[in-house]
Order: structure tokens, then C-alpha cells, then sequence
């Protein structure tokens, strides 16, 4: 376990807090210990493409605007209409039997992001601070388009991209009208993490660790029930972490409570922030880092914020056409 966070924090320049653990417990490889606590390295993988091309900051800083200016003018949603469907490409990179995981895990990753996205996730029902503000269907939709698999020597993959290069990994089909997610052994206690609108389309797509994956086959509790490709999507349509990735930071949506920091595992009901105002912290939203079990909506603000991505002259409108 030591040696893992070394190695993610040689590998990052900008690791926030440390806050991952692994176990391994069930005697398995320390290359493959299943993560207890969630970490995703969306936001750091980000200011290291920033600091290696700084004029993202201003491709990012143009969308931010834009974003604002589409919130501001609903009728603008209209361009987008309806339903917009996303095909999927999966890129499984594999040394273990166990890691090539079955197309039936895809899948139920495939069923688990519609009902998420669509709010007709069994616990989108529980009652919490923030039923009014709880976006419902978001109008989008995920289908499976093709699976990719390439079997590899590495043990482990690090937020380096790798996996998405021609020389050990899979280049992404079709980036700029096909969402690519790259499914393999994440070292570090990394679950996932996803590239924001803006970044490169050679590397554009989302990574997803084997073991938080779907809801069958190598998922493994907590995260088993495919929230992390939710979490990761959100990130992949603009959305920041719900604490704004700073201690009481801001996400860029109006609706949500500032909170302190991430939140773990399955917070009681009123967990409050310390932040200004204290509000009660929405932990149960998609962007925190509370177990899968424990989250299940993503608020109206976020809604908005996603579906701008896809508007007329939006940086994801390519996957909005007919
Ligand atoms: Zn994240």
C-alpha cells in the first residue's frame, strides 16, 4: 500500500491530500488491491495537460463562458432537443483472464449510466435536503457501440495516458462523435478519471479501474455499482467535483451546497459544511467521493452545466448531431 502511494505521488505532481487507501486484505496481488475509498484523478490529470499546454487553461476558460452564456438562455437547450444518444466504445486492456472483463460487466455499466442519467436508478426515490433541486432526466443516453480489448504485460496503469497511446494501449475510435472508456487495472488506488471539454481528442475519454467497473463480474464493493463511470461522465460533460476541488471551493453550480471537502464512504444524513453559511453538504451527489451506495443524483445547476457541452457551438455539440 505505501508502495502504490509513492508511486502515484512520483507520478503527480499536484496530489491532493492522499486520501486513498487500498486493502489486501483477500491475499491479492498488491498490483490489483481493490480501493476502499474513492479517489479519482480527473482534476490533477487536468492541471498537468494545463501545465504542458497552457493554452487549454484558455480553451477551458472560453468554455467557462460559454457554459454561462447557454445557462442564461434556456431556449438555447432547444438546438440540443430531446434525447441525445452517445455510443460507447470500450478499450479493455488486460493481463489477467479476470481483468478482460465479460461483455455482460460492460453492459451493466452501459444500463447503470441510462439510469443514472435518466434518474430511474432504483434509490434516485430517497429523501434527502435536496429533493427540489434534483435534476430528474438529464436527457441523455448511452449505447453500446463496440468493444476494443488488447491483452498487455503492464500490471498497472497510471494517469499518464498510456492506455490510450498505440504503443501499449488503444487509440479512441471516433473521439469526436463516440465516448471512449478505457477499462484497466488503475494503480495508486485510482478508480477512474476523465478528460474535461477542451482537452485533446487523442486522449479524450474516460478511465475506469476494472474492479469499478459496471455491476457484475470484477466490481468489487464499494464501488459495484457503477457509479464511478457516472461520476467520471460528469466530469467528461463539464462537471466539477461538488467541492470545487478546494478546501470550501466553488464547482461553477449555483445549486449546490459549498462544501468542506470530499466526502468518504456514507455519510449520515445532515452532514453539515463549515463552509460560509454551513450549509448541509449534498454527499449524495454524483461529484462527491461518497461510496457507490451513497449517491444518486446529480442537481438541476449540474443539469444545465452538462447540456451546455452539447448546445449550438458547445465543445461536445459533434455528439448532439443527427
Ligand atoms: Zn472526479
Amino acid at each position: 500500500m505505501k508502495k502504490s502511494l509513492v508511486l502515484l505521488a512520483g507520478g503527480i505532481l499536484f496530489v491532493m491530500g492522499c486520501n486513498k487507501s487500498v486493502s489486501n486484505e483477500e491475499g491479492l496481488p498488491e498490483q490489483d488491491a481493490v480501493a476502499t475509498e474513492r479517489h479519482c484523478a480527473a482534476d490533477e490529470v487536468l492541471k498537468e495537460q494545463i501545465k504542458a499546454d497552457p493554452s487549454l487553461r484558455q480553451r477551458m476558460d472560453a468554455i467557462e463562458e460559454f457554459t454561462k452564456r447557454v445557462a442564461a438562455n434556456p431556449e438555447q437547450f432547444r438546438l440540443v432537443n430531446g434525447i441525445i444518444e452517445i455510443p460507447v466504445v470500450f478499450n479493455v486492456l488486460y493481463r489477467t483472464t479476470a481483468q478482460n472483463v465479460a461483455l455482460t460487466q460492460l453492459q451493466s455499466q452501459i444500463d447503470v449510466l441510462n439510469e443514472d442519467f435518466a434518474a430511474t436508478n432504483a434509490d434516485y426515490n430517497l429523501t434527502s435536503t435536496y429533493n427540489s433541486v434534483k435534476a430528474g432526466n438529464i436527457g441523455v443516453r448511452f449505447v453500446l457501440d463496440q468493444v476494443k480489448r488488447r491483452s498487455t504485460t503492464k500490471t498497472s496503469w497510471s494517469t499518464n495516458d498510456a492506455m490510450k497511446k498505440s504503443a501499449q494501449g488503444i487509440v479512441p475510435t471516433s473521439p469526436t462523435t463516440k465516448l471512449n472508456i478505457w477499462v484497466c487495472n488503475m494503480g495508486g488506488g485510482i478508480l477512474g478519471y476523465a478528460q474535461f471539454p477542451g482537452g485533446n481528442s487523442a486522449t479524450d475519454g474516460v478511465v475506469l479501474d476494472d474492479n469499478a467497473t459496471g455491476r457484475t463480474g470484477t466490481a468489487a464493493a464499494p464501488f459495484n455499482k457503477g457509479r464511478t463511470a457516472t461520476h467520471e461522465v460528469g466530469h467528461w460533460m463539464n462537471l466539477r467535483h461538488i467541492w470545487g476541488d478546494a478546501t470550501c471551493g466553488n464547482d461553477q453550480v449555483g445549486d449546490t451546497p459549498t462544501h468542506n471537502t470530499a466526502n468518504y464512504g456514507c455519510p449520515a444524513a445532515g452532514h453539515k459544511s463549515t463552509c460560509s453559511g454551513t450549509p448541509v453538504e449534498m454527499t449524495m451527489n454524483y461529484m462527491d467521493y461518497t461510496d457507490d451506495a451513497c449517491m444518486y443524483m446529480f442537481s438541476i445547476g449540474q443539469k444545465s452545466r452538462m447540456l451546455a457541452v452539447f448546445a449550438t457551438g458547445g465543445p461536445r455539440n459533434s455528439f448532439a448531431q443527427p
